[in-house]
């Protein structure tokens, strides 16, 4: 596969490390990638740093023209980078192309939003002007799931609102990142955006940088705890994107037959590897068995096979780290559950798990109350409202979830009452670039996207004039 390379104020350059990217489908090396040392990571730094008051000052009109444009070159490289996505990532290439697309979206939705100065008060006593200053150099961490749209979630409000930028994308998935900075690179003026990569050893180096104001993380609890440690020497701000253990309730008046899709959809989009996928399926008695049945028979009809080939609906696991703990979750399964579908990983080379629907199973199994962040859904029965809100609400996370009825007003009832960032009703997995979104509880800090998610891109500085 052709040559990646880093971007370090304006220019393509090689790593001083190198390692290795593989498909997750067959296991083969697809590429050679550059690793940044803590010097390159240094000079990206600087290089952002340097760019800054340039970048400040470049009016908003300006500063939108050139975040469009980018949205323009990853529309024109849609194939390209959707092929690509699909080899380092797994992840069928219908839906890389979607990924791709829906990051062209976020470009294009948030370049079009504005940070316009209110007046608070304009009196005989006091003129107050509220303003929104950019920050400065902004750290974007990404995790391996959605490459490119969790990069879109970040990497347009932050240089809308006038701050540069350093994007680390996962170890495991760099290829297409770095490929979306060759296609741009020459949209931007020099440093204002630098795309490192690293083995999992610069994000510390990252998170305590003097020089970066503000770190943007998407990924696990476990480093988003890091995170904020490590930012606090600094008083960085920080948004934090984490995970979460999203449950949907099923109420007693669904057809199963109608809402059984949507429901394994939310379970098994990118195979489970979604940080707000239903992750417990709450289930009424009255409906329990067929919803059961119906889940299995989309399941089992389920095609899964490597990314690249046509008609293949589940990709692979993405890394082997994230197999390897997806079959511990399967082994739990089969000794607290019983596994109606799937329940193996496959016998082939690459990281293939089948679609699992596991039965019976209930909290204090480790299925049930961690992420498993994989295909396998437990499907647990309940038989009174109040008790499934408390059980839905009985975790530490609380990033989204779901109710299903047919009655909307009931739905609404049982929704208010579920401590999550989001709640969908009769679906799950809906996000838009102007619906704003983040976790509650654990799961993370701040919101990402729409007008909430630019001004945490920004620092409030108000002015405050005489006028007696
Ligand atoms: P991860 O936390 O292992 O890694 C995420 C990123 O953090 C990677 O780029 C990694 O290199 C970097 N990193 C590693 N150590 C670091 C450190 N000490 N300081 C700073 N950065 C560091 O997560 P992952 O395994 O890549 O992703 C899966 C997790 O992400 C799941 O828990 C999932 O729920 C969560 N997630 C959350 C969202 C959300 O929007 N809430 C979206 C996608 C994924």
């Amino acid at each position: 596969m052709s040559d990646f390379n880093l971007l370090i104020n304006g220019k393509m350059v090689p790593g001083d490390l190198t390692m290795p990217v593989l498909n997750p489908a067959t296991e083969e090396v697809l590429a050679q990638c550059p690793r940044a040392s803590k010097n390159q990571l240094d000079e990206a730094v600087a290089a952002a740093k340097a760019a800054f008051p340039a970048w400040a000052a470049t009016p908003i009109t300006e500063r939108r023209k050139l975040v469009t444009r980018m949205a323009e070159a990853i529309e024109a490289n849609t194939n390209e980078l959707a092929r690509l996505l699909t080899s380092e990532q797994g992840k069928p290439l219908a839906d890389a192309t979607g990924e791709v697309m829906g990051m062209a979206g976020f470009f294009r939705y948030l370049s079009s939003l504005d940070l316009p100065m209110r007046v608070i008060e304009d009196s005989g006593d006091r003129r107050v002007e509220a303003h929104r200053r950019p920050l400065g150099v902004i750290g974007a961490i990404i995790p391996w799931n959605y490459p490119l749209l969790i990069l879109s979630f970040k990497l347009p409000s932050a240089l809308l609102a006038g701050n540069t930028v350093i994007v680390k994308p996962a170890p495991t998935t760099p290829l297409s990142t770095l490929k979306f900075a060759e296609l741009i690179k020459d949209i931007l003026p020099k440093g204002v955006l630098n795309v490192i990569t690293d083995a999992n050893d610069l994000g510390d180096a990252m998170t305590k940088h003097p020089d970066i104001r503000k770190i943007s993380f998407t990924g696990s609890t476990a480093t988003g705890q890091k995170v904020m440690a490590s930012a606090a020497a600094t008083l960085k701000r920080i948004t934090l994107e984490l995970g979460g253990n999203d449950a949907s309730i099923v109420l007693d008046d669904v057809d199963p037959k109608k809402v059984a899709p949507g429901i394994f959809e939310g379970a098994f989009q990118n195979s489970g590897q979604v940080c707000l996928a239903i992750k417990r399926l709450y289930v009424h008695e009255s409906v329990y068995d067929e919803i059961c049945n119906e889940l299995v028979a989309i399941a089992k009809s389920t095609v899964v096979d490597d990314g690249s080939k046509q008609g293949t609906k589940l990709g692979p696991l993405q890394n082997k780290m994230q197999y390897e703990k997806v079959k511990g979750f399967l082994d739990d399964a089969r000794k607290n559950g019983n596994v109606i579908a799937g329940g193996s990983a496959m016998d082939r080379p690459g990281y293939f798990i089948e679609p699992t629907i596991v039965r019976d199973i209930k909290e204090g199994s480790r299925l049930v109350d961690e992420e498993q962040f994989g295909p396998v859904l437990p499907v647990i029965k309940y038989s009174d409202n109040d008790d499934v809100i408390r059980r839905a609400n009985a975790t530490t996370y609380g990033l989204g979830a779901s109710v299903w009825s047919s009655d909307t007003a009931r739905a609404h009832k049982v929704a208010s009452q579920i401590e999550a960032g989001t709640v969908w009703i009769n679906k799950h997995l809906d996000m838009a670039p102007h619906i704003p979104f983040g976790g509650a509880k654990q799961s993370g800090i701040g919101t990402e996207f729409a007008e909430e998610g630019l001004a945490e891109f920004t620092q409030l500085q108000i002015i405050n004039e005489a006028r007696a």
